[in-house]
């Protein structure tokens, strides 16, 4: 046999994906200005994004980048553990630990990398770790990359988690799961694994990427949600990229999960600061969305009115108390069709297909922010109505 060739393969496999219809595009947004966007010179009218508060585009998010920009430079020229930690990190990350109720905070570049980060310091070969099979994908390749044996449970079944810790009752373990399912927009029954894990003595670890900022009563997410501190969760991650619209991620635990971090996950240890920049940014978004209350009231009540119109309208609604309000259509056809229809009437909504989600749980990922008005919600909820009175979802509602 000759040697395969390696790009020959993949394309062989992009192909195969084109001919799925499962084939993804890149699309280029021009201009952004709160939920619009410029994309192929039309105005859209964005229901995609992570942006749940509105902050990305906030002045004085803006104003503390360039200030910072201007007296720090652009890049932070070097990993922490050089000469790239400067004092708004520090800043950021005792501002992310009081928030969360934590000891400490720890920064990475990327939740991917602090997921795999955390994942690769804590576990090794014989441990088991215990995952939601709807977690993040990087909370899976961090367990692959650990060498740990990753067991994955039926979605939100604490009963299935308890067996397959029981089955490994001398290996050490983590249950990690997500704290809002990123696809689905449910939440965790955290106290519920929480009680597990004690149970079990097995260490408990949420990522919390889309609660942070819009759950709990300030904001500090769904462990503040759920009352539950770091003896119960010791192991919180956090992203800066979606509600609070920067970019970057921390760990939050005990200063000695902290530190242990600092010495063993590579993710961190091995690559560049975030831009000292986007520190300062960062630092007045934790700001704001932890004293802008009004932020979180209104994305509450824009959720509840579009709930309440897609309930009247009979959609396929999954059952989501936060800002991700997906409609499940099931085909992936049905959804890229929907998604395009929208899109011709000016709503940028994305379908969400397989392989993301399960083969046959494709939908409409609906995401909503204190950006948007309620007369937006309103010409969604239109649009969708037409789809539904029209061929396209009729056979899916
Ligand atoms: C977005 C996301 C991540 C990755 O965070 P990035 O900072 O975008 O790399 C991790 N976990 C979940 C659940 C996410 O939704």
């Amino acid at each position: 046999m000759p040697r395969p060739d390696l790009l020959q393969r993949l394309d062989v496999q992009t192909a195969e994906r084109e001919h799925a219809r499962l084939h993804r595009r890149l699309r280029t947004i021009e201009h952004a200005d709160g939920p619009w966007l410029e994309s192929g010179s039309r105005r859209l009218l964005s229901f995609c994004s992570n942006d749940y508060l509105g902050l990305a585009q906030h002045p004085t998010l803006v104003a503390a980048l360039t200030r910072a920009a201007g007296e720090q430079g652009v890049g932070s020229t070097s990993a922490h553990l050089i000469c790239g930690h400067r004092a708004v990190h520090a800043q950021l990350e005792e501002a992310l630990a009081a928030w969360t109720g934590r000891e400490r905070a720890l920064l990475f570049s990327t939740g991917y990398m602090a997921n795999l980060g955390v994942l690769q310091a804590l576990l090794a070969r014989g441990d088991v770790c215990v995952q939601d099979k709807l977690d993040h994908a990087c909370l899976l390749d961090g367990a692959r990359l650990s060498g740990a044996e990753l067991k994955r449970y039926p979605h939100a079944d604490v009963a299935a988690a308890a067996r397959q810790l029981a089955a490994h009752p001398e290996a050490a373990a983590l249950l990690a799961t997500d704290g809002v399912f990123s696809m689905d927009g449910d939440i965790a029954p955290l106290r519920a694994l929480a009680q597990l894990c004690a149970r079990e003595r097995a260490t408990l670890m949420v990522d919390d990427a889309h609660g942070l900022g819009v759950l709990g009563d300030d904001g500090a997410g769904s462990l503040s949600a759920a009352k539950l501190g770091q003896h119960e969760v010791p192991l919180l991650m956090g992203t800066l990229g979606k509600a609070l619209g920067c970019s970057g991620a921390f760990v939050a635990g005990p200063a000695a999960l902290i530190e242990g971090l600092i010495q063993f996950a590579r993710p961190y240890i091995y690559t560049t600061a975030i831009p000292p920049a986007l520190a300062a940014a960062a630092l007045e978004s934790v700001r704001l969305a932890q004293t802008e209350t009004w932020r979180r009231d209104k994305l509450a009540a824009l959720v509840a009115r579009f709930r309440a119109g897609a309930a009247q309208l009979g959609l396929p609604l999954m059952d989501s108390a936060s800002a991700i309000q997906p409609l499940l259509l099931r085909s992936a056809d049905a959804a890229l069709a929907a998604a395009q229809a929208l899109e011709h009437r000016g709503l940028l909504v994305v379908a969400i297909r397989p392989p993301t989600v399960p083969v046959g749980q494709a939908r409409l990922r609906i995401t909503l922010s204190a950006a948007h008005e309620e007369a937006h919600v309103d010409a969604l909820l239109d649009a969708l109505a037409d789809l539904a009175q029209g061929s396209r979802v009729a056979g899916h509602v």
